[in-house]
């Protein structure tokens, strides 16, 4: 029969921190990790110069040792409050700051680069009072970059530490359910190998946002407390690059918060892309928008998410259904494509034609598009929550919402359930623990492997 002390789902960050602070803790540990992706040097990455496809089944960019990141420009966002809260799962501010100095000190370890971005606090600090004085929050953030080479590196270094200490990474077998006896998880069932169960004394469910299939049905058919989490509804903005010149120096993916005065909603910038492209990002049933740069190619352009924050209560608090509406909508009155309006166009409530996007001096890098009218697809508050959060992001980056200021629709982040989990990241089913973006506990690298270091520890301490 095959028992371990710890099976972990899925070798992203979180997957992999989890094993990490099992194994350099305790080398008596039977620890098994499973990823129904590839191995990191048989990853290929397929993402096309145009399209992002996220939900894509078969794809390396998502699946595989190393988990979604490992492709990505690699930047590290060394803060507990970006790409999660780790407060919620920390005693204390500086306990949540501990973890992330904690997890950057491993990054570095298998090969990080040393040096920090975004450390010029002279900078910093202008920009701040610039944007406190307009009612904007500017998040001071220090970066490591790895890049996308140095990113893979890493991750080789990590499985090497893994597996010199014993642990066994399972490749390309993808888990199709837990077994959970009364309340009490003792394993896992592969999805090509139904008779083969592997048993454990403690299981993390950690597969990211790919692995959110996994997860909706574990939830449902276990009974595993979790609730819906709030929804990012929003735009992507495209101007030209030299406006975000000055920003970019000081922070390479800044990142401004703001709370609008007409409905108090939660407004702010995301995934900067300077000299960079909007893509679509393909799901099964209708397209998004999305932006990366390359690193061999650079536009006129800069590009960056501009999203609201929406929370839904009784009686339909499901988000996820609200977000993909929205994007249905979009699709629809799309033509399949996404959609792009003047913001000129958009203030004056007129749809943008061919002609009209003629007059704007931003040129698109999204050339498969449809010119239409935003207003047609988003309600009054997602509307007015953009145009007034563009025109105080204005009062700190003059430019940004000219009448040429193209914005694609719909960018929307979608997150997956989350998961109720206690201090030790243990979940309502006992000896079963949850971290990472696929049980909704995060949504960056360090946030993830931040929370998979506590499901780490509260293994070890459950062990003791
Ligand atoms: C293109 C792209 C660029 C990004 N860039 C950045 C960036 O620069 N900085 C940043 O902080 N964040 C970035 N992110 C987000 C970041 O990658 C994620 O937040 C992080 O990887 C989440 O870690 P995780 O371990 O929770 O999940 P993942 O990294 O998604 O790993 C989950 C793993 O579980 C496996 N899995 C899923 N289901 C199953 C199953 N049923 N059985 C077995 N295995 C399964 C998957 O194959 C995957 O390898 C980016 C994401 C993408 C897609």
């Amino acid at each position: 029969m095959d028992k371990y002390d710890a099976i972990i789902i899925g070798a992203g960050p979180a997957g992999m921190f989890a094993a990490y602070e099992l194994c350099k803790n305790r080398n008596d540990l039977k620890i098994l990790i499973i990823d129904k992706g590839k191995t990191v040097e048989k990853r290929i990455c397929q993402m096309k110069e145009t399209e992002k496809c996220i939900n894509c089944e078969t794809c390396d960019i998502m699946c595989g040792v190393g988990g979604a990141g490992t492709f990505s420009d690699g930047l590290l966002n060394l803060r507990p409050d970006i790409g999660g809260n780790l407060e919620e799962f920390t005693k204390n501010k500086s306990d949540a700051r501990e973890l992330v100095n904690y997890v950057d000190e491993v990054y570095v370890k298998f090969g990080a680069p040393k040096e920090k971005l975004g450390t010029c606090q002279e900078k910093i600090d202008e920009l701040k009072k610039k944007s406190a004085s307009v009612g904007v929050h500017f998040v001071d953030i220090q970066q490591r970059h790895m890049g996308s080479d140095g990113a893979t590196r890493v991750i080789k270094n990590f499985v090497n530490y893994l597996k010199s200490r014993n642990v066994e990474i399972l490749t390309e077998e993808e888990v199709e359910d837990l077994i959970v006896e009364n309340n009490i998880c003792k394993g896992i069932v592969l999805k090509n190998h139904p008779n083969r169960k592997i048993f454990s004394d403690q299981t993390i469910l950690c597969p990211g946002r790919i692995g959110v299939g996994l997860t909706s049905k574990v939830i449902n058919k276990h009974k595993i407390s979790a609730r819906y989490k709030a929804i990012d509804i929003g735009v992507r903005v495209e101007i030209p690059a030299i406006i975000m010149d000055d920003i970019i120096s000081i922070n390479r993916d800044p990142k401004f918060q703001l709370w609008t005065q007409q409905y108090g909603d939660f407004v702010r910038t995301f995934c900067t892309n300077h000299h960079g492209f909007v893509v679509k990002e393909r799901y099964k049933n209708f397209v998004c928008v999305n932006g990366h740069s390359l690193l061999n190619e650079k536009s006129e352009n800069t590009n960056f998410a501009f999203l609201v924050k929406i929370n839904l209560t009784e009686p339909l608090e499901n988000t996820t259904l609200y977000g993909e509406l929205c994007a249905h909508t979009a699709t629809l009155l799309g033509g399949g494509k996404p959609l792009i309006q003047r913001l000129g166009d958009l203030r004056w409530g007129r749809r943008s034609t061919p002609e009209r996007l003629k007059r704007s001096f931003v040129e698109p890098t999204l050339k498969d598009v449809t010119p239409s009218n935003l207003a047609m697809v988003f309600s009054h508050r997602i509307l007015a929550d953009i145009l007034e959060g563009l025109e105080k992001l204005n009062a700190v980056i003059p430019g940004v919402a000219s009448d040429s200021t193209l914005i694609y629709a719909p960018e929307i982040k979608f997150y997956a359930m989350r998961v109720e989990v206690d201090k030790a990241m243990q979940t309502s089913v006992k000896n079963l623990f949850a971290a990472g973006d696929g049980a909704g506990l995060s949504r960056d690298i360090i946030n993830a492997s931040a929370t998979g270091v506590l499901a780490g520890r509260g293994i070890l301490n459950f062990l003791k």
